[in-house]
């Protein structure tokens, strides 16, 4: 057998006693082998992150600045590269898997250009009272220790970078976890940050299976974790470790609300591409992949005859092929739980407009209309190519159907008129509004996050920092 793919301990590569396969999920075949660290070198890499949080805090800004800048540079050189590796363990379209390589050259970029800037800090002067005369408070943020990271499937490199470059930009040591099926663009990752001089011991990937995952999440040594995943192992971990301070990034069954106002054929052939491409571009496996389409009456047959060719004219197939639009889903096991929940919708009386057929691990890109209550897709997160629509009758019942759900992670508005805009922000519960765009729109340096069951806490370079520090205060008297 061949060597297996090392993760990484400490910063080094290691091999533990035993491996497991990743599967290319287009052709079965095994893309590589890997390692799976043994207990004992778990334990190594959590005592390495501990011991050098210190020396990893007071590691000037600029040191920290160039290594990330680094990073960002041989991602964008190996572009190619990776994205064929993404491809192959995730089954994601290779254009596709470019532009995640492109999205993590910039989060570690921004990381670099948020490390020169973090930590200013601010003075406030106390002698507004009698008792603060003469002194002053100057505030600063510390780590609030080492960071455990557990990232998913569907983006293997670029959920994996908002962990670890905002833990790089502020000097606090962490232990990634990548997800089983998709590992290797995260240990391609540590082969690039092994070339940077960050302490020893400030970063491991761990390839940790699932039922070891619990003894890692308790470990004190790690007050931090940074989850997305799904909501059912989300709030396990949040659960189980109650004191911990923890971020979980969850599902979502985003919608795309398409408004009476919305309404030339311009606007028209805007909105059903963006939904067309957005609810299937990596197989609907995506937080933020359009799930639902809540359109006005007025506007509605019009846009569903869009949004139906255009999803009829997707290209599906391998996904190494340049022109392929939807690939496979992550493994068969994905495929066949979309097909029964789309049989379960059909059952109940859904109507389907096209798709509908499972071959192996590929879904066909599915739209149904008439969609029941009681049908399991019309309240979990099917995380497939599969498209519901919904006819409305005004923005308050749009907003009112986008907002009886369980989830609440972004969702995007086609409207032109401002005070729609606000209103919108005001009154649907999600953790972002997209105005004139599909609710999958992420530029990855702003606030991202859910309310309800799709998380808690935000990411984004510059609020993971946030959330991986906090603010320490200093109070000088005698002045
Ligand atoms: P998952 O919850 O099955 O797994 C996520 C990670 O948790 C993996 O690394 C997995 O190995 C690990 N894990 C599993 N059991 C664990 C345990 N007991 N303790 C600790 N870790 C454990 O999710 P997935 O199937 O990989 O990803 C799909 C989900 O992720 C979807 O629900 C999707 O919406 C969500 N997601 C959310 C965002 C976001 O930013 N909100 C982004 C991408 C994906």
């Amino acid at each position: 057998m061949s060597t297996p793919t090392a993760f990484w301990l400490a910063g080094r590569p290691a091999t533990g006693e035993d491996t497991f396969d990743v599967v290319n999920p287009y052709d079965g075949s095994v893309v590589a082998s890997v390692g799976v660290p043994t207990p004992a070198q778990v334990e190594e890499a959590v005592a390495a992150a501990k011991s050098v949080e210190a020396e990893f805090a007071a590691t000037p800004a600029h040191v920290r600045a160039a290594a990330l800048d680094h990073v960002s540079k041989r991602l964008a050189e190996r572009t190619e590269e990776i994205a064929r590796l993404i491809t192959a363990e995730n089954g994601k379209p290779v254009k596709w898997a470019r532009g995640e390589v492109g999205r993590a050259v910039s989060v570690f970029r921004w990381a670099a250009e948020e490390a020169r800037r973090f930590n200013s800090g601010e003075a406030q002067r106390l002698d507004t009272d009698a008792g603060g005369t003469g002194r002053l408070a100057l505030t600063r943020r510390f780590p609030r220790g080492s960071v455990l990271g557990i990232a998913p499937f569907n983006f293997p490199l670029n959920l994996v970078a908002h962990k670890v470059a905002p833990a790089i930009a502020v000097g606090t040591p962490i232990i990634l976890k990548p997800a089983p099926a998709t590992p290797l663009s995260a240990l391609l990752l540590g082969e690039i940050l092994a070339e940077t001089e960050l302490p020893a011991g400030s970063w491991s990937v761990l390839t940790v299976p699932n039922d070891r995952m619990p003894a890692l999440v308790r470990d004190e040594r790690l007050p931090v974790i940074s989850f997305t995943g799904s909501d059912r192992v989300g709030y396990q971990i949040m659960d189980s470790v109650p004191r911990k301070h923890t971020t979980l990034e969850l599902g979502g069954n985003a919608a795309a609300v398409v408004l009476a106002d919305w309404s030339s054929e311009e606007d028209l052939e805007w909105a059903a591409n963006r939904i067309a491409t957005f609810s299937n571009y990596q197989g609907g496996q995506s937080c933020i992949s359009v799930q639902r389409v809540v359109a006005d009456a007025s506007v509605y047959d019009r846009l569903v005859e869009k949004v139906v060719a255009k999803v009829r004219a997707q290209v599906t197939g391998d996904p190494a092929d340049d022109a392929t639009d939807v690939g496979p889903l992550v493994d068969e096991k994905a495929a066949e739980r979309v097909e029964s929940w789309v049989e379960d919708a059909l059952g109940k009386g859904a109507k389907l407009l096209t798709g509908g057929r499972r071959d192996g691990a590929a879904y066909e890109p599915t739209v149904l209309a008439d969609l029941p209550a009681d049908a399991i897709i019309a309240t979990e997160e099917v995380f497939g190519p599969v498209l519901s629509l919904h006819k409305v009758d005004g923005a308050d019942e749009a907003f009112a159907v986008v907002n009886d759900s369980r989830f609440g992670l972004q969702c995007g508005v086609f409207t032109h008129d401002l005070q729609t805009a606000f209103r919108a922000h005001r009154e649907l519960e999600v953790g972002g509004v997209v105005i004139g765009e599909a609710p999958s729109y992420r530029a990855d340096q702003m606030p991202y996050g859910g309310v309800k069951d799709s998380g808690v806490g935000r990411e984004g370079v510059k609020y993971a920092m946030e959330d991986y520090t906090y603010e320490r205060v200093l109070v000088l008297t005698g002045l």
